[in-house]
């Protein structure tokens, strides 16, 4: 199973450095900077950390805290049509990973596990799975528990699953794009950017992972039209 994800990522990671490439040289929020340098060689390290062991571990927590919750029938969720379950989880677990993203920004221990993602100085899409393993570990079982608890059942979230581990990728990229009309709908590069920012007017801003409008309907939202974020990482960002 490991063997099989190392080799998926030594195709991937070569081939997305190109289409990155190419799609900076078109849409580049900040002028990219030169290919190798320390910055890039850490995110790059964790390409393979936070897949191989990060990701194992998650499963493992998650795989055993499923296994200690009751209820394995149907339930309300799993008798609705698979399109409407897709929906509602996709609702569900980003509403929850709204809150459990700002309970990682408060200051302590916490915000020290999530402020290993917010180090990327030079943020492009190598910097997607730059994480504590703890703070994926925590977050995916802060979202898994309660919507299991509440019935939610996880098969129709599995056929999504690699679209949405590749807009995470996306929303890091260097791009200047924020969907246009789908500005507030779906999280963009432009929005997941200025979360990043150590600009101090982006900071504690746009917690979503996927949908920007909950941070609208919360006060958390920051998009200022036609103005990219600029720096990003910790030099600035005291807690
Ligand atoms: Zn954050």
């Amino acid at each position: 199973m490991v063997n099989m994800r190392l080799l998926g990522l030594v195709i991937a990671i070569p081939v997305l450095a190109v289409i990155f490439a190419l799609l900076e040289r078109r849409y580049a929020a900040v002028k990219p900077k030169t290919i190798f340098r320390r910055e890039r060689l850490i995110d790059f390290g964790f390409w393979f950390v936070t897949p191989l062991l990060t990701n194992t571990l998650t499963s493992v927590l998650i795989f055993a805290a499923v296994m200690l919750m009751p209820g394995r029938g149907s339930t309300w969720f799993t008798r609705q049509p698979a399109p409407l379950q897709l929906i509602e989880t996709l609702v569900a677990a980003d509403l929850l990973g709204y809150f459990g993203h700002r309970l990682f920004h408060r200051a302590g221990l916490l915000w020290r596990i999530h402020a290993v993602h917010h180090s990327s100085e030079d943020l492009d899409w190598l910097s997607a799975t730059r994480l504590h393993p703890l703070n994926e570990a925590g977050m995916r079982l802060f979202q898994v528990v309660p919507l299991y608890l509440l019935g939610f059942r996880g098969g129709a979230l599995a056929s999504v699953a690699p679209l949405l581990t590749a807009w995470a990728v996306i929303i890091h990229a260097n791009l200047n794009w924020d969907l246009g009309p789908l500005r507030y709908v779906i999280a963009s590069p432009l929005f997941h950017r200025w979360h990043h920012t150590s600009e101090e007017e982006g900071l504690d801003r746009n917690f979503a992972g996927l949908f920007p409008w909950i941070d609208a309907m919360f006060g958390t939202l920051y998009m200022p039209r036609g103005r990219q974020p600029e720096r990003f990482g910790l030099a600035a960002v005291v807690r």
